[in-house]
């Protein structure tokens, strides 16, 4: 896809201070709720939210206009599991970053990301609320976000990255170090489940991340066995649902999964071993499958090229042979998948729209791996009345492609995405937009 010069490089500061502009989009090609599109429509937009969506609409007193011929304009998208508070996986530079650093890092990670068209995120871990809500605030520009503030899960499981050299308490991977105010991340049977539940909640957390079997980078050996008993499961949606919040539940395989339906998780991470069972109690229950293919493809590549250790190398091309199974069965079901990426590194923050193509070389048509990048984010993330739409009443949180995104692949590069709008304010101008100089704030 080509991208105009200049576009994609103009990240505006959309804070609540800035009154979003009324906005008038003549003659766009728009994303329907089938996936497909529908147009040339107009687009009206005031105090950021669109009023109308039809042919032949006036621009009323709107102040910015664009002329949206041979473009394609789709909601902001929502990239449902990934790590904005984490850049690398190397443990040494972990350790001896300063966390200020990471914080400032992790504002970058967000200008980034909101500047590739992600207008919403579900942070799976590491951001915390003070994140969330800075950049509501509109301290630093970024998308808007749910946090789970830390991943909980048990004593020598995923999540505990306990130090065995100088015997030091350290979560998961050094990538969470202690500062004031951070939850635990272990919990070891429902009591102690529980009070973890309401410190992570008494913290901001929007959503409960459990983590149910190891991972991929898993430093130590093993399959996929539960890390939590079906107990601890319960006790946490328990706890959490007492509270309106739901549960996300990292698990790629075996009796965890299971257990983790049965308990009411609201969504599944990743999921790479997923039967047909599983996606059967999915689709019964509504639980999500968030398949996270980005990071698996990466990694299974840096294994093949020698990247990684011995041990992670074997777990991760085992996973990448798997790549996208899980999809075909949860479609197969009608379990509804959603987009994650589960990106936590800085050489993969910004590239989130990758994963369409891969969602859709999985097997899903190009038009739904558009809407599990919008309305089923949306819908899995309890926003749906709201935003995931290009409709009246929704915020307008939105995108422009300068092509029809029929080859999803060509969206994978950081500029495949011309022009993005968040709460009606152009943030990446579209070098067609007229009049928004005056009401754009650049940094
Ligand atoms: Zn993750």
């Amino acid at each position: 896809m080509s991208s105009p010069a200049g576009a994609g490089d103009s990240v505006g500061l959309g804070g609540p201070s800035a009154p979003p502009p009324g906005l008038f989009i003549h003659g766009v090609n728009v994303l329907d709720e089938t996936g497909g599109f529908g147009g040339p429509l107009d687009v009206l937009v005031a105090a950021g939210v669109v009023r109308a969506v039809a042919k032949d609409l006036s621009p009323g007193a709107s102040e910015v206009m664009l002329d949206g011929d041979g473009l394609w304009l789709l909601p902001g998208i929502f990239d449902c599991h990934l790590h904005t508070g984490l850049s690398s996986f190397d443990t040494l530079e972990l350790l001896r970053t300063p966390f200020s650093r990471r914080v400032l890092e992790t504002a970058d990670v967000l200008r980034r990301t909101l500047a590739a068209g992600v207008t919403f995120v579900r942070d799976a871990g590491i951001a915390d609320a003070g994140i969330r809500d800075g950049v509501a605030a509109g301290y630093v520009p970024g998308p808007t976000m749910q946090v789970s503030v830390v991943a909980i899960g048990s004593t020598g499981g995923h999540t505990d990255g306990f130090l065995t050299g100088p015997g030091l308490e350290c979560s998961v991977d050094y990538s969470l170090p202690d500062y004031p105010g951070r939850p635990p991340n272990l919990a070891d049977g429902p009591e102690e489940m529980r009070k973890t539940v309401r410190l992570a909640l008494r913290s901001g957390a929007d959503w409960i991340k459990l983590i149910a079997t190891r991972g991929v980078l898993a430093t130590s050996d093993g399959g996929f066995d539960p890390e939590l008993s079906f107990e601890d499961l319960v006790a946490a949606v328990l706890e959490a649902s007492r509270r309106h919040r739901p549960v996300m539940v990292h698990a790629l395989g075996g009796e965890a999964i299971r257990w983790a339906i049965l308990a009411g998780a609201r969504s599944i991470e990743h999921g790479v071993f997923l039967t047909e069972a599983d996606a059967a109690a999915m689709a019964a229950r509504g639980c999500f499958l968030v398949p996270t293919l980005a990071i698996y493809e990466r990694l299974a590549a840096s294994a093949r090229s020698g990247d990684l250790d011995p041990g992670r190398a074997s777990r991760a091309i085992a996973v990448g042979e798997h790549l996208g199974d899980a999809v075909q069965i949860a479609r197969a079901a009608g379990v509804k998948v959603a987009l994650g990426t589960d990106f936590g590194h800085r050489i993969d923050h910004g590239r989130n729209l990758s994963e369409l193509a891969l969602l859709h070389r999985a097997g899903l048509s190009v038009e739904e791996a558009l809407l599990a990048a919008t309305s089923v984010g949306a819908e899995l993330c309890g926003v749906a009345d709201r935003l995931g739409r290009i409709a009246p009443g929704y915020q307008f949180d939105a995108i422009l492609l300068d092509s029809e995104p029929t080859d999803l692949a060509s969206l994978s590069e950081p500029g495949a995405v011309t022009g993005v709008f968040q709460r009606g304010t152009p943030i990446v101008r579209h070098p067609r937009l007229r009049n928004a100089a005056a009401t754009t704030t650049l940094i």
